[in-house]
C-alpha cells in the first residue's frame, strides 16, 4: 500500500490538526488516543512516512528504528505504567483492522488488560 500523505497522523505531524502530545523528539511523536481503550492509551508514531510496522521495519534507517523503539519505552515509563505493566500493539493491514495508514504503536496500561486478543 503506498503511503497516503493526507492520513490523519501525517496531518497531526504537520500541525494541521491538534493532538494531546505527551512526547516529541527527532524520530517520534506520542499523543493520547482520541478513543482510549484503557486508562492509559497512548500512540507513538515515527516522524517518517511509513504505512505500518511492515513498511517501517523494511525501509527505516537504523537511527530511525533505534530512536523510535527508545521513544516507546521512554513514553511508557513517563506515563507511569512500566511498574504495573503495559501492552504495546501495532496493527498492519486488513486482518488487523488497521485504521490509520501511518505506523503507530499503541501503549495500553493502567488496568488489568486481560487476554491477549479476542477469540475468533
Ligand atoms: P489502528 O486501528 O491501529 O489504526 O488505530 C488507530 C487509532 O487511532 C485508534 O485507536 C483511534 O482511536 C486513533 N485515532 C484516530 N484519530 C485520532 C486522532 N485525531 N487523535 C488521536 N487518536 C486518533
Amino acid at each position: 500500500m503506498p503511503y497516503d500523505p493526507n492520513n490523519i497522523f501525517a496531518r497531526i505531524l504537520r500541525g494541521e490538526i491538534p493532538c494531546k502530545k505527551v512526547h516529541e523528539d527527532e524520530h517520534a511523536l506520542a499523543f493520547h488516543d482520541i478513543n482510549p481503550q484503557a486508562p492509559t492509551h497512548i500512540l507513538v508514531i515515527p516522524k517518517g512516512a511509513y504505512v505500518s510496522h511492515d513498511d517501517f521495519s523494511a525501509k527505516a534507517s537504523d537511527a530511525e528504528i533505534a530512536g523510535f523503539v527508545r521513544a516507546v519505552g521512554q513514553v511508557a515509563r513517563a506515563a507511569g505504567v512500566a511498574e504495573t505493566g503495559y501492552r504495546i500493539l501495532a496493527n498492519h493491514g486488513r486482518d488487523s483492522h488497521q485504521e490509520v495508514p501511518h505506523f503507530h504503536i499503541h501503549i495500553f496500561g493502567g488496568r488489568d488488560l486481560k487476554g491477549m486478543i479476542p477469540k475468533a
